[in-house]
Formats: C-alpha cells, structure tokens, sequence
C-alpha cells in the first residue's frame, strides 16, 4: 500500500465498507437545555465536520436553524432511531484544541454551569461574532531565518527583499516592500512560497499606534531571586507539572523572576501566559513585558473587538511569545503552552462573578496539571486557599522576604481614630498626626498617597428630623451623595437621583450628608493644602480609556503631590517618589458579613503600604483605624504575613470554612418576597436532603446555613435570599446540589443561582 492511501484510510476512517455506518456529531446549543444532542453528519459536510467547530442545525419541534458546538464524533451503525441532519458548518477550522474543549467539560462540572456557558466563557464573543474588518497583510521575517541570511541561496532579487525585511524593527505590508525594493509581488510571494516570509493578516483597526518599547535587557538575579527561578525552571525542564507559590512582600523583584523563566519558556519556542489582576490598571506592567519579549500580546478590556480578535488569532497561531491580560487570558488559544504565571494570586478579581463563577487560579492550575508544566502563584499576602495549601505540601514555596538593593520595608504607624474623636483633635478624616505627616512628605518635595476605599462625597444621607436615610428604590442600600450635578447615587445599581434639599418624607430643611467617600477627601485635602497638586483616582474620575494611565505618567512625572483615590491605588504601582502613604480608613471593610473581611482588610492595608519605601529615600504609612488591636490590622502593621495566617487559619478550620472545607452559595431572587424566601426555603430542604444523603452526620462539615436574606436583600428591584452550604469534600457537595437541582422548576419571576466557593458573599 503506498503511502498516499494509508494516509487516505486514516484520515476518513469512517467512510469503511460498511454502508450504513452513519457519523454522528454530538451538538451542544448555549442557548439550549443542558446537554448534547445527536446529528448525523450528511455526505457532503464530512471533511468539514470537527470537533471544536461550529454547526448550524434544526433544533426543536419547529426545526428552527440555532447554531450549537460539535463536541464529539463518532461513527456509528447501531442507530436505532433516525437522528436530524446538520444543516451547514460554519467554523472553518476548529475554535477550540481538544484540550480547551476538556476544560470546558471540567468547567461545567466543577461550577455547575452549563457546557454552553462554559464555551461561551472560553471563546471570546468577537471570535465567535462574524465581524469583518478590513485585513492587511503584514511581513516579516522570522527570527530563525533572520540570523542566517547569508546561508540561504536565492536569486538576487529575492535575497535583497529579505535582507531589507529582516533589517525592519516592525513588518511591512506588501506594499511598502515592493516600494522599497522597487519590485512586483512575485519576488515577495516566491519568498511566501519558500516559508522565509510570515504573513500576518491584521486588521486596520487592530494596528495599534502602540510604538514599540525600547528594549530592556534581564538584570542579574540577587540570590532570592535565583533561587525562586530556579524553583521554576526545575519543573520546566522536567516537563512536569509543579505549583511554585512565590511569597515575596512588595518590590522584592518577583516580576523580574517571571519575566526570566518565560525568557526559558520561549527558548523551547513555547508560549507563557502571565495573569494580573486588572490590566488597565497597571500599565506598568504591561509595559515591563512588551520592554522585554518581541511579541507580547496584552489584552485588556479596553480593547477594540477587532484588536481582540486579532490578538485571539495570532495566539491562535502561535504567533505570540507571552500573553499578558486579565482574568480571562487563562482561556488564551496557546498552541504549546510553557508556563503560567498569576501574579497578585490573592486578588479577587480573578473569580468570575457571572457565569460561569470560575476562578482564574483554579482553571490555571486544571491546565498547568494536564499541559505538564508548572504554575507560578506570586503574592506578597497570599490568599489562604492557597498558602495552606503550601503549607500540606501540595505547593513548593518560595519566599522572598526583602526588597531589592535592601530597600527596607515602610514603617507603619497606626492612628487611633478613637482617640482623635475623643479629644476633638481635627475635623474631617485626616487626622492631626496625618496632616503633619502629609505637611513633611510635601516638604521633603515628595509625594503622597491616600487610600479610602467609598467614593462619593458623603456615604450617608439623613435626616435628622424623622430619622430617614435616602435609600436606593430597588436595593435599599444608603445612597451615596456626589457633588458633580449634585446627585444621590446607588453604588449597586447606579440609580440616581437629585441629592435632595428638603426631607422627602417630613419636610424638614436639615438633610445631613455624613460619611467621608474620596470627593469628600479631596475637597479636604485641597483645603488643607491649597499650594498640593491633588489628583483623585477612582470610578467616576476614571472612566474615560487610558485615563488611569495618563493619571499614573503625570504621577509618575512629578506633576502631582498627592494622589486620593480607592483600591484602584493600591495595586502594583511603583513610584519611588512617594514618601508617605496614609490609610484614611482601614475599617472599611472590616465588619462586611464575610468571612474573608479579616483577610481582605489585611491585604488591602498590606498592599497600599507597599507603594513607598520603593526609592533611595524610603517611606512611611500611617493607617487609621478605630480597631488598632485587630489581628488583621496588627499584623499589617508588622508586615507579618506568617503571623496573619497563623491566627485566621484556626478560626476557619474551627467553623469549616475554606480552606479547610468547600462551600457553595445559592443566591434566590424575585420581585415578591414571600414566593421568593418560600422558594428559597424549598431548594434549602432539597440540598440538605442530599447532603445527608451522602454524609449522614450534620456538623459544621455538613450542612446549610439559611436561607436567610443575603446581606444586600434586595438589588435592582429583585428581593435576594441566599444559603450557604458546606461540605468537607467539594466532590460530595457539588454532587449534592446537582441532585437537588436536577429536576428542579423554578416558579414564575424566581432565578436561582449557585457559586462553588465563592468570593463574593454579599
Ligand atoms: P515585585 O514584582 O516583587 O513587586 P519588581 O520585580 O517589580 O518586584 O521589582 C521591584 C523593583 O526592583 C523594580 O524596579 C525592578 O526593576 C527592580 N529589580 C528587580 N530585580 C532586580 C535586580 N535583580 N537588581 C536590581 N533591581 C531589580
Ligand atoms: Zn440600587
């Protein structure tokens, strides 16, 4: 048999001798139930069909055309009813590896989400759109090629074309080659042919006017970095999986550690994907990467679709070296992924608050374990999830408890509010002590940085007449009261409405606008310090794109004294001007109904005291608190990390809280109240039922708490109950509230939801 057939054979294994064998596509709907559905695959659509592509087909009674995923095939002649056709294939190549579709499967399982939601999560919108942008091409040489020009034998014109292509810092469309070699496109497409030229089709709009960055080379380790690298490097080129927690506090050089290992990574000519929490928030980063890999591919929210898209195609190809983004960067299209990195492991923002309510770190790790390369945690306050599981030996860990250069760490100082309310020092939310402080920060020409985490003007708006505070009409929260065209706002659901100068219940003319949110502080360090250059940094001043950026470069340039803002600020950013960074309220999140409000308040506080002491001249924190004997806030002020962990871990084994044990949250919503908490009160009897079907003792380990009104009971108009269940096994619990939810109708006008370990637990 020659070569040509056996490859034939192999490649339609179904087309045998056998006529009645039948290829059948097994179809998931995202808009459909939660499951998959068979389709034989017609004659003329076999050599098109695949896994990973998408179909059109007739779905339903009425046969309507809806577009589903092709999520398995096989072939079959023991069909025993008669299955719909495909109707059209519409992906021409498949939009997911048969990796990325397994993740979708785990995905399902693992959030309870449907197998739709799941790919849907996994593929960007724009990828699945059918937008069209004008294309260009563009050349290049590849690097390989680049370095041996002098070796490849090709007709002089030829050899000229490359030789000035190679030279370009940037590709060059077809165009502006043949008008600089002053040639037709045939030497070009001869050279296409021989694969010394890559053609990059991007489209018009995806051409950023970015420019490139000047190039920056790796600096010499000092030897806690070493040994963090070499921690990595060791799984790496085993080529076997390996969780790496690097704990290193603030400016110990863990970006440069990373940056290091994907040097390593790209060697073997494979792809690393680097997380941050919020890229449009740390331009530096993003800058740092594109200073030192040729192709980087960044993707932040602020991207167009068409940038989006043609980033997801270049990815796709194996075109980019590192991806940097966001949470959902973790789904990257990556051919031959190296390594993954999740820097600030710690931060929320990677847990999805839709769904599907995956988190970031966890699909990470799902990939890192199939692909068999390691997995980089890096956090100067690791989350307890994770630091525990170190501390079992699941995790190597690595520590790198100094700055570079022995830079020292800020010292930290805590001003009692009590006392200052007690003795009337000052008025408004700076302190006596702040103020002075602030006075010589900005006499020493430095700079300062003032966290509160409430915008707004005024947190509370009451009158003191018939006791009222001006609610939200459809989340009962406190409205917020902002100067800018004088409104009240909702923070949940941005309803507002006109910041009223009369009691709207009893008339009364007094309204008292209480509660300190950053307008509020601007306003009073403006006051304070006429002659600072101040510059508040929070939702509402940065809403326009690239604002924050231009924001920080002025920051950075010296043309602002004093920057206020929420946690927007207290995240990665390295500015060794700043001398001084006050903490107006480090209570703010301390009394939230949630269990993590210890260990959030002590990341927080942790983190925005790492934005000084970066510079020769060192720095200073000064934190405000009414609770100065709080562990969290105690241990904060040491910087003890270890010793934050070593109280709170107790406490969460004690009441079976992660990471000790899983939890789940279901979330009922609906416009009346009674149909609702009955409901509510029927899906907590079904999921106990289950647990103890699977475990019979109830104990903290096993059980549901509730329902009971979530802690914001009503948001945009829908009533909202919720419960909590544990399980010490995540498989159990899940199994559980699947068998719960298996069957269950919702009543008119009712949502439920379910988050596997969740985040968010207002
Ligand atoms: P982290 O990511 O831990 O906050 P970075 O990697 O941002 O720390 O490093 C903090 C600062 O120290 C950066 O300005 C970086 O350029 C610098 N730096 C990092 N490693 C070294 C090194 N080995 N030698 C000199 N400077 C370094
Ligand atoms: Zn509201």
């Amino acid at each position: 048999m020659s070569q040509q057939s056996l490859f034939d054979a192999e490649s339609a294994p179904w087309e045998a001798d056998d006529q009645r064998e039948l290829l059948v596509a097994s179809l998931v709907f995202p808009t459909g139930p939660d499951k998959s559905f068979d389709y034989s695959v017609p004659g003329e659509l076999r050599d098109q069909i695949e896994v990973g592509r998408r179909v059109r087909a007739p779905f339903g009674k009425g046969d309507r055309p809806v577009i589903g995923y092709c999520v398995r095939l096989a072939s079959r002649n023991d069909l025993q009813r008669r299955l719909k056709e495909i109707a059209a294939v519409i992906d021409r190549r498949s939009l997911l590896s048969g990796r990325m579709m397994d993740l979708t499967e785990w995905m399902a399982e693992r959030y309870l989400c449907t197998r739709g939601q799941a790919l849907e999560a996994v593929l960007p919108a724009v990828v699945r759109g059918r937008e069209s942008t004008r294309q260009i091409m563009l050349l290049s040489v590849p690097r390989h090629i680049a370095t041996g020009l002098d070796k490849l034998n090709l007709p002089d014109k030829q050899a000229a074309i490359l030789k000035h292509l190679a030279a370009q810092a940037r590709p060059l469309t077809s165009k502006q080659l043949c008008a600089a070699q002053q040639c037709t496109l045939a030497p070009i497409n001869a050279l296409r042919k021989k694969n010394l030229i890559t053609v990059e089709m991007r489209s018009v709009e995806g051409e950023t006017a970015e420019s490139m960055p000047q190039r920056e080379p790796p600096l010499a380790l000092n030897p806690a970095q070493q040994q963090a690298y070499q921690t990595i490097l060791t799984p790496l080129h085993d080529r076997r999986h390996e969780t790496v927690l690097i704990h290193g506090v603030t400016g110990s050089g863990k970006t440069e550690v990373y940056m290091q290992a994907i040097d390593e990574v790209i060697r073997f000519g494979r792809q690393a994907i680097v997380l941050v929490p919020e890229i449009s928030l740390t331009p530096q980063t993003r800058e740092r990467f594109r200073c030192r890999f040729d192709h980087v591919a960044v993707l932040h929210s602020h991207l167009r679709d068409a940038e989006r898209h043609w980033h997801w195609d270049r990815i796709a190809r194996g075109d980019v070296q590192v991806v940097v983004g966001a949470r959902s960067a973790i789904f990257a299209p990556t051919p031959h992924l190296g390594l993954i990195i999740l820097d600030e492991e710690h931060e929320t923002t990677f847990k999805q608050d839709s769904a599907p309510r995956y988190h970031a770190r966890e699909v990470a790790l799902w990939r890192a374990t199939r692909e068999n390369i390691p997995l980089v945690l890096g956090s100067a306050t690791p989350s307890l999830e994770t630091w525990h599981r170190a501390a079992q030996g699941e995790y190597k860990i690595v520590d790198m408890p100094q700055r570079v250069s022995n830079r020292p760490l800020p010292d930290v100082g805590v001003i009692d509010l009590r006392d200052e309310f007690r003795d009337r020092q000052s008025r408004g939310a700076v302190s006596r002590q702040l103020h002075q402080a602030m006075e010589q920060a900005l006499k020493d020409r430095g700079q300062v940085i003032l966290l509160l985490n409430r915008r707004g003007y005024s947190t509370h708006i009451q009158c003191p007449a018939c006791g009222l505070v001006l609610r939200c009409p459809y989340c009962e929260l406190s409205l917020t009261h902002h100067v800018e065209g004088e409104r009240a706002i909702c923070h949940y659901c941005e309803y507002e409405t006109a910041a009223p100068a009369k009691c709207p219940d009893c008339g009364g003319g007094g309204i008292r606008y209480s509660g300190v949110g950053t307008q509020r502080l601007e306003s009073e360090v403006r006051a304070r310090f006429p002659q600072a250059r101040v510059l508040r940094m929070d939702t509402d001043t940065m809403q326009k794109p690239g604002s924050h950026a231009r924001a920080l470069d002025s920051f950075r340039r010296g043309e602002i004294d004093v920057l206020l803002g929420t946690q927007m600020i207290a995240k990665g950013l390295d500015f060794p001007n700043v001398l001084l960074v006050g903490v107006v309220n480090a209570d703010t999140a301390l009394h939230f109904p949630d269990f993590r409000a210890a260990e959030r308040t002590f990341q927080l506080v942790t983190q925005v005291a790492g934005r000084t002491g970066r510079g020769e001249r060192g720095g200073r924190v000064l934190v405000q608190t009414f609770s100065p004997d709080h562990p969290a806030i105690r241990a904060a002020v040491r910087h003890d990390y270890a010793a934050f962990a070593r109280q709170e871990l107790p406490v969460r084994e004690l009441l079976h809280y992660p990471p000790y044990a899983a939890m789940a949250r279901l979330i009922i919503r609906g416009e009346a109240i009674e149909p609702t908490k009955q409901f509510a009160e029927h899906l907590a009897g079904l999921v106990k039922e289950q647990l103890l079907k699977r475990q019979p003792a109830v104990g903290p380990e096993n059980r549901v708490l509730g329902p009971a009104p979530a802690p914001i009971p009503r948001l945009r108009g829908m009533y909202r109950f919720h419960m909590q269940a544990q399980s010490a096994d995540s498989e159990t619990l899940r199994a559980a509230i699947r068998e719960a939810t298996a069957d269950l109708q919702s009543p008119d006008g009712l949502q439920w939801t379910v988050d596997i370990d969740p985040i968010d637990m207002l």
